[in-house]
């Protein structure tokens, strides 16, 4: 109401008219971690933080849930608007960054700001608000606790992310995804002993796509749910394929996203396309990261049990590179955890990595769980994991993740003893 008012204002007087599109960062964990009350407390906050960093003339709303917006119209000459308006925004985050209490606990949390201007970025409310939205999405994005002006380039990354879904749809309906697998190593006797099934997407418009850069995408949407269950269908098939000819490669790993957990159907889909293959769960193993296992706890434990009661094992995916709750690994029937590659890399000659690489091996250890070390790529690293009895690795030292056919030769390679491979664990 008051913001189309403010704008005809501005229209008959020259003025400008700033538009700060506000949301808390990880607003869910809050609630998750702290509770409601926290929650509520953290609003309050918020507004106060707002209050005393703007104007006070700036006109502050709450559009919804954690997001605010305020606009602010009585603005310094064109010259110097943006430079005030910068050193708003890092005053108003930096109030919101500081930590504050609720009942005994500390509670810390970030917001991310989209800001939009009239006229130069819109001459309505409607493409302000749109606008400022595109670039408090661009600051969320950047890792939030950040501040983002709109550029006219945000709208055309936002058309580019939705033709890039509308591709990605097109070409799963069309069959063109493929599964490739990244074989498992015991690490003590050279042996594969499982694989991880890893969806990829050559576009035939655009070519390779990485799926750090498509699965967001998906997920976005729940092209995830169709895709993961595509994911399961053919790891499946390969798996049953296998056992009939080159033997079994161990068991199949395969990622889970978060929205194909929570769906309610998600444990009979996955019985009925084991059962079509005549494969058996314990042949399986999800994968799972931190986040996913963070949110909606109690749901999650319930889901995860019925799948462990099943047989099916599962896994902690990236670990370490989430919140790590050490009591959610009492708590989820897990069995493995995968080192995440970013420790790897360093391993072999930073301290403080090889200092939590060890931690999480004896910590695996002492709770009777299977440590799999991920992205090994030279062989210093496969040797400091050794000497840590690391239990599992996986890697480009042992190559490029492989097609199934590669996959099944080198499994028949290992049966005859000419496995290349295995010289590498010497
Ligand atoms: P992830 O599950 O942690 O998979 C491991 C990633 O590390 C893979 O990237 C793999 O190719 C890469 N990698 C393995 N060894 C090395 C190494 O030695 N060096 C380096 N630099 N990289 C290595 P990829 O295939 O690009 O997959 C990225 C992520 O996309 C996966 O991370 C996983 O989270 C997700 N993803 C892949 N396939 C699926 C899927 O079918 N469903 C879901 N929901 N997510 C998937
Ligand atoms: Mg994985
Ligand atoms: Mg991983």
């Amino acid at each position: 109401h008051l913001l189309p008012r403010a704008i005809a204002r501005a229209r008959r007087s020259d003025g400008m008219i700033a538009l700060f599109y506000l949301d808390v960062d990880q607003f869910k964990d809050i609630n998750d971690t702290f509770g409601h009350l926290a929650g509520d407390t953290t609003l309050e906050t918020i507004t106060q933080c707002m209050r005393r960093a703007l104007p006070e003339n700036a006109v502050i709303g709450r559009l919804s849930g954690d997001e605010f917006a305020a606009f602010i119209d009585d603005l310094p000459p064109v010259e110097d608007v943006e430079d005030a308006l910068q050193g708003l925004a890092r005053n108003l985050l930096a109030e919101i960054a500081e930590p504050f209490n609720v009942q005994a606990s500390e509670v810390y949390v970030t917001a991310s700001l989209g800001i939009a201007i009239y006229p130069q970025h819109a001459d309505n409310v409607i493409d302000l608000l749109r606008n400022a939205d595109a670039a408090l999405y661009s600051a969320k994005k950047a890792g939030g606790n950040r501040h983002v002006f709109y550029d006219s380039a945000l709208n055309e990354a936002a058309v580019e992310r939705l033709l890039m879904k509308s591709r990605l749809r097109r070409s799963f309906e069309r069959d063109e995804l493929l599964l490739e697998y990244q074989p498992k190593y015991d690490l003590s006797t050279g042996q594969v002993t499982g694989a991880e099934a890893l969806v990829r997407w050559h576009s035939p418009d655009i070519g390779r796509i990485q799926p750090s850069d498509f699965i967001p995408l998906a997920e976005e949407t729940n092209l995830i749910v169709e895709i993961g269950e595509w994911v399961i269908d053919r790891g499946s098939a390969d798996l049953a394929r296998w056992q009939d000819t080159s033997g079994s490669p161990g068991r199949i790993a395969i990622n889970l996203s978060l929205k194909q957990l929570r769906q309610r159907n998600f444990f009979n889909s996955v019985s009925k396309i084991f059962q079509r293959h005549g494969i058996k769960p314990t042949d399986i193993e999800f994968e799972i990261t931190e986040s996913t296992l963070a949110e909606d706890i109690g749901r999650t434990v319930q889901i995860l049990e019925t799948l462990s009661a099943y047989g099916l094992q599962l896994a902690i995916d990236d670990f370490g590179t989430g919140y790590s709750s050490l009591t959610a690994l009492q708590k989820f029937p897990i069995k493995t955890l995968k080192i995440d590659r970013s420790f790897v890399t360093n391993a072999a000659d930073d301290a403080n990595d090889a200092a939590i690489i060890r931690a999480v091996i004896d910590m695996s250890r002492s709770l009777h769980l299977d440590v799999v070390a991920e992205g090994i790529e030279t062989q210093a690293q496969l040797e400091f994991l050794r000497a840590l009895k690391c239990d599992y690795g996986q890697g480009m030292l042992f190559g490029e993740p492989m097609e199934a056919e590669s996959l099944t030769r080198r499994l028949l390679e290992q049966q005859d003893g000419t496995d290349q491979h295995r010289s590498l664990l010497a």
